[in-house]
This record gives C-alpha cells, structure tokens and sequence, in this order.
C-alpha cells in the first residue's frame, strides 16, 4: 500500500490537475528539442533528455492522459532492476547519515540514486560561523557529486532533486515530489523509484513545543539558507539601526538579536555573534554600537550535557562577552517580542529558534515501525524490522524497544558512523551476491553497529572553546576549555571537513577574518 501523507495530498490535489497538464506541455517541448542535431542551449536541453532516456521505457509524461478527471498523481521513474543489472540503492536524504553511506558504498556493486531537496551536505557544526561572516556559505556545503562521484558519472546512479512523500515497503517503491523554484520555473511533478535496497536518512526537524508563532517568526539554524537569512537580517537591522527619524525604542529592538536554546548550537551561536559585536561591529558601526545586544533564553542549565566546570566556565565567558542569559520558559512568539511564562515581555530584532529537533512529518507519516519517541525503528543492524530491504540511519532513526538499546543522540558522529557502517554492510551484502531486493534472507550480517561516544565540543567565541572527552556525563576523562581547546576545536573539525577543497576554504576564511576581520556587506 502506497503510505502518503494525506493532508499534503489535499493540498496540492487541486494545483495538480492544472499543472500536470502544464508540465506535459513544457516537457514534450524539452524532450523534441533535445533530439535536435544542434543544440544551442545544451543547459536547457540535454539534462531532460538523459533523465528520461535511463527511465522506464514508457515515457512517464506521454503515457498520462490530460482527459481522466482524476488527477495523475505518479508517472513512472525508474523501474525494478533486473537480475542482470546492478542492483539500486536508493538513498534518502543527503546530510550526514546519507552521504557517509554513499561516500562508501562500491559503485562497482551498486547503483546509487539519492533523493534530497539539496544537492549538497551542510557541515553542520560550522554553519553558526557563517551567520556571521567568519566563514563563507561555501565552505560548509559539499557537492554531492564530489561526495559519491559515480553519481555524477555512472549511467545508471542520479541524484534527484525532490522530496520522498511516501514509501511503498511492500512493492520496493518510493513515490517522490520535485522541488523547483515555483511557477515562474516549472510546476513540481511525481514520480517513482524502485529500489532494492532502500535507506532512510531524512534527519530531524527544529521541535517549537507547539509554541504559537515560532514557525512564523523566528529562523532555525540548520540550513545554508537560514545562515544566509540570519545575516542578511542582522545587517539589515544595523544599517536601518543608523538611519535618520528611527525611534530610539525601535532602534534598541532592531538591535536585540534573541537566541532561544541553550544547548551546543545556541551557545556556539551566541558566542559568534559577541566576536562579532566586539570585533566589527563596535569598529564599523561605532553609532550604534552601544544599543546592539544579545540575549540567550534556555529553560534549564545552558550546555546541560557538558562537564559542571565547563559549564560554569561557559557561563561566565558568554557574560563577559555581553551576552546576557535569563532562564525561562517561552509562552507565546509575536512578530516583534516574544512572551516569557511570567509574563515578561522580551523586544527582539533578530529570534534564532534551537530548542533541539524530532521527527518531521515524513517520518511520523511512515507506516514502519517507529522506536520510542517516534523516529523509525531499527535493529542492531540498523535494518528496519518487519520489511524487507529498508534501513534507516541518522537523526531519524532509533532503536527499537525489542533491542534493549537506548536511541541515540540526534549528532553527526552517530549519523556518520552508522553512515559508514551501513555502507559496509551493503557492500559485504552486494559482494556475496544479494544485493537485488528480497535476496538476503541466507547472509550472515557479521557484527551489530556499535556505538561510542567521543565526547563533544563547542566554541564560546573570543577564542575559547569547551572540549569534553567523556564518554557519558557520569564517567570519568578528559575535560579542557579555554584557548587551547579552541584549537583543538578547530584542528577537529578541519580535519572533519570532508573535502580538501572546503578545508582550504575554511582555512582561508578564517585568517582572512583573522587579519581583515568579517565580512559585512549585505549582498
Ligand atoms: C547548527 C548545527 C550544528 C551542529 N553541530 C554539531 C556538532 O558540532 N557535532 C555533532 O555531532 N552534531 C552536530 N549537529 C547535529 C548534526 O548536524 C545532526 O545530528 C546530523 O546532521 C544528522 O544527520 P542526518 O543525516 O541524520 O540528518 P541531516 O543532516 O539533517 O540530513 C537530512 C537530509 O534529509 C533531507 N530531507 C529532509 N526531508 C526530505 C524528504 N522528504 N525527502 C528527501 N530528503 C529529505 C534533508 O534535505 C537533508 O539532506 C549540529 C546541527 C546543527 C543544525
């Protein structure tokens, strides 16, 4: 049975009858075109034409009828492999989890077709220094292509730009949605994609309690667009700041940058944008420089998983740096204050939302076996019980209650290293000749996926970082913060980069902010 998300389908059901007729239009025009000896726009018309020529031999657009009442929902995509042929992992999702996977999956074994809504991973622990200039967008984001290049080369892997919206366990099936830039570009199509082995790595969502109005008004960090949003809404802020006939009240609001969440990326948030107070702005901006500040708000202790000393020491870095820490609870986000459980009223120019993440709407619409909490069950080897072929990896994986096991922390050392024993597996299956779907039943998995800590890491700002090497909160080992553990952190995680390209880059910003300090233009 197909498993949609029933609400999205309402929504779109409508749009769908036009555009669909639109699309067929569009696309035909594409496909005559591209068979044209000369080709004078090769960018418009060749991609079209490979798409189709490695799909079903019916074409999916021609096959649909513009006259049935009903809209069509799905045209074809890329049908079952045949015994033959290489067989399919279909990978979704491309951030942590899912590109460790395809970096080491055997492309000699397998085809390897991803679906994302990008088409790069974000390093994620870095993305806060880009909301501020430190680092460029660039540097953080990794083609995928560059990541798994028989992606790229290989006439039978793609990437494709679209959302999973269902999957259909039973007939080794995922329906999928197009992403595009709207209507000025081309109307968002379906289609399907058979797989033999299918891995979920569809990662978490920002949790709002169900607090009203934080969707509407504040940005969560955890793309390159809200990095790109962030700053172009902070120096949006400062330069309307120092514009004849401002109040002096809106004035303090524009400047009163809000961080909600104290964990490792408010924290790590808040920090860098001190620096930047402390460094840039009080140089660049001197006549607003006294009005700017920020504020970070957190329920309980800020970094409540680090070691007490570390804790502390944060505690007074940030305050030394300016930025004020008030404990409390969010009620209510309007657009330009949000409102405390005690009543008090907070003015904000700039709200950065992270309170932590849980499972997004795709994963709760599953009809799989969810693990407590609601991400996707899986076993010790992070297959997905009661189907066959399904595994799932990253944020949005737990273990099942069966297991004994608890459900890991939502980070990237837990998704890149289930990535990476994942894609072992797969390719010790493919080897000994099961990787088409349904034929794994007589292979020995070998060893469970096993999961150590390595302790974590944050940056505070001002060249100081926190650096936290026990395995859990009650053992015992090494806990270090300061400037030398700043360059621990940045040694970590340069290292970490997963491209020699972005480590230069990386490099390169950083003495570039060091020597000529961030980049302030609003572009
Ligand atoms: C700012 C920030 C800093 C962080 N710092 C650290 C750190 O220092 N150390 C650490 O260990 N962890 C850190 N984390 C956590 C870490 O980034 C996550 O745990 C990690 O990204 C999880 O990897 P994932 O692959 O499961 O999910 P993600 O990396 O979130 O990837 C999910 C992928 O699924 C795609 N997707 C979503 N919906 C669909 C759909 N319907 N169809 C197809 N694709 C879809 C997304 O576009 C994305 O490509 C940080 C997170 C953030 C946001």
């Amino acid at each position: 049975m197909a498993i949609e998300s029933m609400a999205y389908i309402k929504d779109k059901k409508e749009r769908e009858s036009m555009a669909w007729f639109r699309n067929l239009s569009k696309l035909t025009t594409t496909i005559k075109a591209s068979q044209r000896p000369k080709n004078k726009d090769p960018f418009l018309l060749l991609p079209s034409f490979t798409f189709l020529s490695h799909f079903s031999s019916s074409n999916p657009i021609e096959d649909k009828k513009p006259s049935t009442t009903k809209p069509i929902e799905h045209s074809s995509g890329l049908e079952p492999t045949k015994p033959n042929e290489k067989p399919r992992v279909v990978v979704l999702g491309s951030g942590w989890a899912g590109c460790r996977l395809m970096k080491g999956l055997d492309p000699h074994i397998y085809d390897i077709v991803c679906v994302s809504p990008r088409n790069h991973m974000v390093f994620t622990p870095l993305l806060a220094s880009t909301c501020v200039g430190t680092l460029e967008f660039r540097s953080v984001a990794e083609p995928i292509g560059r990541i798994q290049p028989a992606i790229s080369r290989e006439p039978g892997s793609y990437f494709f730009l679209a959302n999973c919206t269902g999957i259909d366990a039973h007939k080794h099936m995922v329906h999928c949605e197009t992403v595009t830039d709207g209507e000025q570009t081309i109307d968002p199509w379906r289609f399907t994609i058979s797989y033999d082995k299918l891995v979920i790595a569809l990662g978490s969502q920002p949790s709002t309690f169900g607090i009203q109005g934080v969707k509407e008004h504040a940005i969560f960090l955890r793309e390159v667009q809200h990095a790109q949003e962030i700053r172009r809404k902070l120096l949006l802020n400062l330069m309307l700041s120092d514009v004849p006939g401002i109040t002096e009240e809106e004035k303090k609001r524009l400047l009163h940058c809000v961080v909600v969440g104290g964990g490792p990326t408010g924290v790590e948030f808040s920090g860098e944008l001190s620096d930047f107070i402390m460094k840039d702005v009080r140089q660049r901006y001197t006549h607003v420089k006294d009005y700017i500040r920020v504020t970070l708000i957190e329920a309980n202790e800020i970094l409540s998983s680090f070691d007490d000393r570390l804790r502390l020491y944060a505690t007074k870095q940030l305050t030394k740096s300016g930025v004020r820490l008030v404990r409390g609870i969010v009620k209510d986000v309007k657009a330009h204050k949000i409102i405390l459980d005690d009543g008090t009223e907070v003015p904000y120019g700039l709200l950065v939302w992270s309170t932590g993440v849980g499972p997004s709407p795709i994963i709760h619409s599953l009809d799989l076996p969810k693990a407590p909490g609601g991400r996707i069950g899986v076993d010790e080897w992070l297959r997905v019980p009661s189907v066959q072929d399904v595994f799932s990896i990253g944020d949005c994986s737990g273990f099942v209650e069966s297991t004994g096991r608890q459900t890991l922390p939502a980070l990237a050392q837990v998704a890149e290293r289930q990535g990476k024993y994942l894609a072992g597996l797969l390719n010790k299956i493919g080897k000994e000749g099961a990787g088409h779907a349904n034929s794994e039943k007589e292979i020995e998995f070998g060893d469970p996926f096993v999961y150590k800590h390595l302790g974590s890491m944050a940056t505070i700002g001002r060249y100081k970082a926190l650096v936290d090497l026990r395995q859990s909160k009650e053992a015992k080992g090494l806990a270090l913060a300061g400037i030398f553990s700043f360059f621990i952190w940045r040694s970590a995680y340069i290292t970490r980069v997963i491209s020699w390209r972005n480590r230069f880059y990386v490099f390169i910003n950083w003495v570039t902010t060091l020597v000529f300090g961030r980049d302030i233009s609003r572009l």
